[in-house]
């Protein structure tokens, strides 16, 4: 009938492009930005949540401010892609799926999420939609390793917005992989937004968001003037 290609992302140092399978997310994933969230950080089952996979757009990216807000906001999160997978993983196996990882940012409809929460709605209209995850290019585990620590940071027309060390996520990137493999079989093409550290913040109309990890990459945007 017709043909829908998979979103594709950019391999650092590849002019191959890794294609998008699913987007998962975990939602407070450092104790700072549960407590700014209203959230207890203790150590409890993750927060899961999901985005469409053509919400995916490469770093560099002009983006439209989305509809239905007066209050997007950036998390800047490390971003884990899988090249294999599987149901009911061990930490050590899900290891053993990851591609790479990258720079990303959640785009999150606040004010959606806020309303969502109070009326113990889903989550869905505030995380997922059109251009709400801008990402880096992937950089392989061949080239960079599982990183386990490194500053976390996001910065806004300059100004510094968000800093963290990934060293400080409450479920490590196995064991959140591990978690998820219990609700859902993870395949190749899986991305996994392992959540932000505090400091999250609106974006304008105009504004320019600029974020990375140390040792991993880079990720940036520009929100269109109206
Ligand atoms: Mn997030």
């Amino acid at each position: 009938m017709f043909t829908i290609d998979y979103p594709r992302v950019a391999v650092h140092g590849s002019d191959e492009l890794f294609p998008v399978h699913r987007i998962y997310c975990i939602g407070q994933n450092y104790a700072a930005h549960a407590r700014e969230m209203g959230s207890d950080p203790d150590r409890e089952a993750p927060v899961w949540f999901t985005k469409v996979a053509d919400a995916v757009v490469p770093s560099g990216s002009s983006i439209d401010y989305p509809a239905a807000t007066a209050n997007l906001h950036h998390e800047i999160e490390l971003v884990v892609a899988l090249s294999s997978g599987g149901r009911d993983l061990t930490a050590d196996a899900a290891r053993e799926c990851i591609f790479g990882y990258a720079a990303g940012i959640d785009l999150t409809r606040r004010d959606l999420l806020a309303a969502a929460r109070k009326a113990g709605r889903p989550w869905d209209t505030a995380k997922s939609f059109e251009q709400a995850a801008p990402l880096g290019a992937l950089h392989t585990v061949d080239d960079i390793g599982h990183p386990e620590s490194g500053e976390i940071w996001l910065d806004v027309n300059g100004t510094r917005r968000q800093t963290g060390d990934i060293a400080d996520l409450i479920w490590s990137v196995a064991d959140a992989l591990a978690q998820l493999s219990t609700l859902y079989t993870l395949a190749a093409g899986d991305l996994l937004f392992t959540g932000t550290p505090s400091g999250v913040g609106p974006l304008q109309a105009g504004d320019h968001a600029a974020g990375g990890i140390a040792g991993v990459g880079t990720v940036e945007i520009a929100i269109n003037r109206r």
